[in-house]
């Protein structure tokens, strides 16, 4: 029989295990805790119930300053997209160092301005269905830049900056047809794809876009998908966008920017050992094709920066046999977390505390919504689980909370943000209450 293992779940510095030194201190130690940060994961589960989103400030710290050591020597500004994960909380550690934002609805706009009114001047808006309340919203805030993605979009900004008598800088959004080699729901940069407007017909829509009185031209933007771990994609695409920006040049537009999206992948089978590296072999994919043309390149990571910082804490409810298979039963779900049922996305699972005898068994670990697809892993080798066993369900911290839903009049779990040895909650369990107050 195998035994139980806990090396690939760590995601340090974050989460990692720590030995149990309860009880005499010259005992060996009974068993591993998974900790973030200070914290045991088993004390947020106890305060805070769960399921439980549970976030490393130290982990989110430590992957911008990757990035920014990668892009340093280019001028570079990091718009963090904050759909991955857009708790105002996590925004104020980005904002305190020095990130700007990408946002793709008022909403996310309003967010982003809540822990500092001045973010305003690094966001960019993205978005094919941007309204026209969400474009007056944001010229009125002052953003950086309007990512335009079809032509009737650029006359409804150039309507709206009419009307408020203010100044909108652009840059379209680029289809530049390369394939992106990632799951087809999140592959963004073909023709086939709604996203953008084709790179041939870039040259037109700028000279059309610069005989508008209230747009400024500023730069050209691109994105070609999510959960991208080859860089060669992102050199293809940038190499189109350089060779745009030196036509649109000759052709006389001021191009300052190149918003290279976001997109960067993740290790979600096992801690990602080179963090630096693969943040450098993309820099170099993003700067190289750029190099000459004096640009400030913008980028939005989601992922990258919050994806491992993140955990979902969830409890053992039920053990169940159905001829050979085993199932454990959580208290989470396909609401709080979407991405296995949603791309057959794999999480790593981890045993909070982990007996070091414990056998491995085959399990499915499954939600209780009525779906098939309310799955965590399938046929996955874990330790022998008990009823009450804390689960720590890993990688969650893009597209977990962020994407949950009230499914099956299930309440969102809460969020709580570990940052050395203090633990905060960041948002409350929802309530019945309030779900039912909205229904008038
Ligand atoms: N920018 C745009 C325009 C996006 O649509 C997305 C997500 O798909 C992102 C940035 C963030 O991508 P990721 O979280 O993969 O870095």
């Amino acid at each position: 029989m195998k035994r139980a293992g806990n090396s690939r779940a760590e995601r340090p510095p974050g989460f990692t295990y720590v030995p149990s030194r309860s009880g005499l201190l010259r005992r060996p130690p009974s068993k591993v805790i998974l900790h973030s940060d200070k914290i045991p994961l088993s004390r947020v589960a106890a305060r805070f119930g769960t399921p439980v989103y549970v976030y490393s400030a130290i982990m989110i710290r430590e992957r911008v300053r990757a990035f920014s050591t990668a892009f340093r020597g280019f001028p570079h500004t990091i718009c963090y997209s904050v759909k991955a994960n857009s708790n105002i909380h996590i925004l104020r550690v980005l904002r305190k160092l020095g990130c700007g934002f990408d946002v793709v609805s008022g909403g996310e706009l309003q967010r982003v301005l809540i822990p500092d009114r001045s973010a305003a001047d690094s966001v960019v808006f993205s978005g094919v269905g941007k309204r026209t309340d969400e474009m007056e919203l944001a010229l009125k805030a002052g953003i950086l830049l309007f990512n335009i993605e079809s032509e009737s979009e650029l006359e409804a900004l150039a309507g709206a900056a009419r009307r408020l008598k203010r100044m909108a800088r652009i840059a379209f959004r680029v289809n530049p047809d390369v394939p992106a080699k990632t799951h087809p729901y999140v592959s963004t940069g073909l023709q086939e794809h709604k996203f953008g407007v084709p790179i041939s017909e870039a040259r037109r829509l700028y000279r059309q876009a610069a005989a508008i009185k209230r747009l400024t031209i500023a730069g050209v933007s691109v994105h070609i998908g999510s959960q991208i771990t080859d860089v060669e994609p992102f050199t293809l695409a940038m190499e189109r966008v350089a060779d745009l920006v030196s036509a649109l040049r000759v052709d006389g537009h001021q191009i300052k920017y190149v918003d290279a999206g976001g997109g960067l992948g993740i290790d979600y089978e096992s801690e990602q050992s080179a963090v630096s590296e693969q943040i450098s072999s993309y820099a170099a994919a993003i700067t190289k094709p750029l190099r000459n043309l004096k640009v400030h390149v913008l980028l939005e990571p989601g992922r990258s920066i919050v994806g491992p910082a993140g955990v979902l804490l969830t409890e053992v409810i039920y053990l169940k046999k159905s001829g050979r298979k085993r199932f454990v039963v959580v208290d989470a779900a396909m609401n709080d977390l979407i991405r296995p049922a949603l791309y057959k996305a794999y999480h790593e699972i981890a045993l909070v505390e982990i007996d070091r005898s414990a056998d491995l068994e085959t399990v499915d670990v499954v939600g209780p919504v009525c779906e098939t697809g309310d799955f965590f892993a399938r046929n996955r080798n874990l330790p022998a689980l008990k009823q009450g066993d804390l689960l720590a369900i890993m990688d969650a911290g893009a597209y977990g909370m962020s994407l949950a839903s009230n499914y099956n009049t299930r309440l969102r779990p809460a969020e709580v943000l570990v940052d050395g040895r203090s633990m905060k909650l960041i948002r409350r369990r929802e309530t019945i209450d309030d779900l039912l107050r909205q229904e008038v």
